[in-house]
Parts: structure tokens; sequence; C-alpha cells
């Protein structure tokens, strides 16, 4: 559950990991003044916050962000449609985030299509740039997916409607 008015439950699948293995928190880079305040950082800065990395959202871009597939594939097997506030603790069209990571990020939301995906950005000339030529890969990682997973296939619907 999230206490975010708009939506019911929020997911990062890419986030921080620790030399464990654990999750390590969250990054994101800040952009204009309306990220002067970001509620994400001060989480992230925050000693009571569970996944708080603590590392401003200024500078270098950590090496050690991953993509989680777990996050993805619990939202996968949940049975009722939820709507899904994803990438709440950063902004997915920021530059460090690989065409690879979106490809996957949205393939899955196109296999959770009982969940309506809503998403914020502060890039908005990296989002249509990356969705001019999005198509194919996602529709290509989509059927992988569901070979992995052993789901059955189905008809890919372009734009993705749930997003
Ligand atoms: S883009 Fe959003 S999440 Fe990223 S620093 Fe700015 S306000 Fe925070």
């Amino acid at each position: 559950m999230s206490n975010i008015q708009w939506t019911d439950i929020t997911a990062n699948p890419i986030h921080l990991v620790k030399a464990d293995g654990k999750h390590g928190g969250h990054w994101c880079k800040k952009i204009s003044p309306g990220c002067a305040n970001c509620y994400s950082e001060a989480m992230n800065l925050s000693n009571y916050f569970k996944f708080a990395s603590k590392r401003p959202y200024v500078g270098e871009v950590p090496e050690n962000l991953i993509f989680s597939s777990v996050i993805m594939q619990k939202l996968v097997k949940l049975k009722k449609g939820e709507r899904v506030f994803i990438f709440s603790m950063t902004d997915c069209f920021g530059g460090w985030i690989s065409v690879e990571m979106l490809d996957l990020a949205f393939a899955y939301m196109v296999i959770a299509s009982q969940h309506t995906f809503q998403i914020l950005t502060k890039r908005l000339e990296r989002m249509p740039e990356y969705f001019r030529s999005a198509k194919e890969p996602i529709r290509k990682t989509v059927e992988d997916l569901r070979h992995q997973l052993n789901l059955p296939q189905s008809e890919f619907i372009w734009p993705i409607p749930n997003v």
C-alpha cells in the first residue's frame, strides 16, 4: 500500500545494491529547481528509511545500480490489478538508466497487464527519444520473458495500453 493518494503501490526495480547483495537504496540526479525538495533524496538521506542509500542526488552516477527482475515478477504474480507508481524513487529516463534496463522494465509492464503503471519524469527529451525506437526491442523482450516464465504468448499492443 502507498500513502500517495493517486496510486495503490510503488515499485522500484532499478536500485543500488550493497557488496553483500542486499538492497542498497536509491539514486537520482537533480535536474531542475523542482528537484530542490526531492522527497526521494530526503528518504535516502534519512536514518529511518529501510532502503536509504545515504547518497545525495548529485555528482557521479553510482556503479552499483541493478535491475531487479524479482520485483517485477512479484508484480506479474499479483492477481488483483493495482495502480502502480513505478520508479517512484528515481527518474527512469535519467541518462544513467540504460536502454536495456528500460526495455526490460517496459516488457514486464506489458506482461503485468492487470496493473496500470504510472510514471513521472522530468526528462521530457529522453522519453520520446527512447519510445521512438523501443517498440521492437520491447516486443522481443516480452516474447523472451514469456518463454522464460512459462507464460503463453499473446498479442503485443503498441503503444502499451496499461502504462
Ligand atoms: S527528478 Fe524527481 S526523483 Fe529525481 S531528483 Fe528530481 S525530484 Fe528527485
